[in-house]
């Protein structure tokens, strides 16, 4: 046979069917069980192609302005283009360039306002900061402009922002280099004209066409169920276009295209290639992130099909694992336990000392992968050595069954990231009894993880001393008929001594007792307190061997949570 041999070749099933008979198997060929939708494949002349809008994302530290920026850009879109036109967020919008003298073509560019804003935030403030955009940069090969933003403010010294970025090796324009960098204001709109420009003259040398026909490939940048539309998909198309009535597809979701609409709000024909719409006519909710595809309705059918089954498939191993995994916890701590008893040793003891920490388990969804990877960076590393979270899975989307299930398995609980958790998986998570917790701002998950932590912590007991009293003489007291009960006369020397409360008995610094006074008698009178100075006769009710010169400590005792 000759086959070319690198890893990364698909084989045919022909290929592979042979490959299989020369080791001594016997094939068998599904055609059906692997079919799949893909993207289609790349054009062999592009530069035939007609141009696309540039797509451009802003990154940058927290606070540094990134949603005012975008705010004025959109704003400025609306002015500039139809009257009346009311922004909506749809996680990307369009921004028109002034025709340059040349070509005269009205040119777009569209912004990226991505959603999961507070996860990438909390992702920066943790220290992904500027190197590391500058390795992603690097590594992608994306064309950048470096928008030096706040220039409004008193005092802005733009050139030791860009020594600054030369030191860490970004190569600005400025000193030699091929990355433009513009001075601007998100606040006042200074120079975004500029901005605007400059990006448009990058994506005019980076020349992007692509098929304004036929399949599309797009990617879904936000979703969510609207009043009346059902579930709605901003897509992001990059190839192709998409039209009302196309059948498509994105992860396990499907639908036939009902309503395209813009960012603002406007009715769209045709989406073409660098056009964000929003598209109703979802079956499911698609997980943003996801790629979206066109088909006919049987190859949809199909592929979800087989979308689905895979799916289960790697749910069910990864339940196998956490099982699996579970399984051994369980019997090593089993087997240490045996050991530690054998040694004679105290099992609390070994559990804490040689188990490591208790874990809060982990399972996190969120709206988008690079949210669930932020919220799994914060929410990692809470605790201490004693309790701290583990976390098991993290995924795209809302809460699912079988989250809950994976939940249960791993005795964890589940963390929900700008998603939901639709009604009757609420009901399967109360009856599974696992616990969930949601919100759409990262640092209100941790504090309740924290919390949980907390709770899996020892609590800390603090005994406070609120009486004390010296036995001074030990008497026995006629009760019922014959009976006699023995006494002990005691001085309360501080505070209060009380009835039903606890008290320890101190003989030679060590304590001997602890219990309730169950009698507590002064001047022969049953009384339930006697403060200091007043002598009095007390007894417990299963201690009878108090002697002369004990010392009563009266104590309360307060659980309160541990400390991280
Ligand atoms: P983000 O965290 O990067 O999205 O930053 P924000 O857009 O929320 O801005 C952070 C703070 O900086 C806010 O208080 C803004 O009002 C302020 N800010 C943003 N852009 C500018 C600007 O161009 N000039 C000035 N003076 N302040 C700005």
């Amino acid at each position: 046979m000759d086959v070319e041999a690198s890893y990364e070749h698909l084989l045919t099933s022909e290929y592979a069917s042979l490959l299989a008979m020369e080791f001594g198997w016997n094939p068998v060929v599904n055609d059906e069980a692997a079919f799949d939708i893909y993207p289609p494949p790349p054009h062999p002349q592009p530069p035939t192609l007609p141009l696309r809008p540039p797509v451009v994302t802003i990154m940058g530290h927290v606070d540094h302005g990134k949603t005012t920026l975008l705010d004025t850009l959109r704003s400025a879109s609306v002015a500039k283009g139809e009257a009346g036109g009311i922004t909506q967020h749809i996680g990307a919008f369009s921004v028109p360039v002034p025709a340059s003298g040349s070509g005269g073509d009205a040119r777009t560019i569209t912004f990226l306002d991505t959603p999961g804003h507070a996860a990438f935030s909390a992702m920066r403030a943790r220290g992904a900061e500027t190197r590391e955009v500058i390795e992603l940069i690097n590594k992608e090969k994306v064309g950048v402009v470096v928008a030096i933003n706040k220039i409004d403010k008193p005092g802005a010294d733009a050139s030791k922002v860009e020594h600054a970025l030369l030191a860490a090796g970004v190569q600005l324009e400025t000193f030699g280099g091929d990355i433009p960098s513009v001075q601007v204001s998100g606040l006042t709109g200074q120079s975004l004209d500029q901005l605007v420009e400059t990006v448009s003259a990058l994506a005019e040398m980076q020349d992007l066409h692509a098929e304004r026909e036929g399949a599309i490939h797009g990617y879904v940048i936000e979703s969510k169920v609207q009043k009346g539309l059902g579930p709605v998909a901003t897509v992001l198309v990059l190839r192709g276009c998409l039209k009302p009535s196309d059948h498509i597809i994105a992860g396990l979701a499907n639908g036939k295209v009902r309503l395209l609409h813009d960012a603002n709000g406007k009715s769209v024909k045709t989406a073409y290639p660098g056009m964000a719409v929003t598209v109703s006519g979802w079956k499911e909710l698609p997980n943003a992130g996801d790629e979206v595809l066109k088909g006919s309705e049987s190859e949809i059918k199909k592929a979800l099909a087989n979308r689905e089954r895979q799916a289960d498939l790697e749910a069910t191993l990864g339940d196998v694992e956490i099982l699996n995994e579970q399984r051994r916890q369980d019997r090593d701590q089993k087997e240490k336990e045996e050991a530690a008893a054998e040694a004679g040793e105290q099992i609390e003891e070994a559990r804490s000392k040689e188990n490591g920490p208790k874990e809060l388990r982990l399972i996190i969804k969120a709206d988008v992968s690079g949210s669930a990877e932020a919220v799994a960076g914060a929410l990692q590393g809470i605790g201490n050595h004693v309790a701290r979270t583990k976390i098991i899975a993290t995924g795209v989307g809302d809460v699912s069954e079988s989250d809950v299930m994976r939940a249960k398995a791993a005795d964890g609980m589940i963390v929900a990231f700008a998603v939901g958790v639709p009604r009757p998986v609420q009901s399967v998570a109360a009856s599974q009894q696992v616990p969930w917790i949601t919100s759409t701002i990262i640092y209100r998950l941790m504090d309740d993880v924290k919390a949980k932590v907390i709770g899996l912590l020892p609590p800390i007991i603090e005994k406070r001393v609120t009486g004390e009293a010296n036995v001074l003489q030990l008497f026995d007291i006629h009760i019922k008929s014959k009976q006699t009960m023995k006494v002990a006369g005691c001085r309360v020397t501080n505070g209060l001594v009380e009835k039903n409360k606890m008290a320890r008995v101190i003989r030679n610094g060590d304590t001997v007792y602890e219990g309730r006074i169950e009698t507590l008698k002064h001047l022969k009178r049953d009384v339930t307190e006697v403060s200091k100075g007043t002598e009095f006769g007390m007894a417990f009710g299963s201690f009878s061997d108090l002697r002369e010169e004990d010392i009563i400590q009266m104590f309360t005792q307060i659980e309160k949570p541990g400390i991280l």
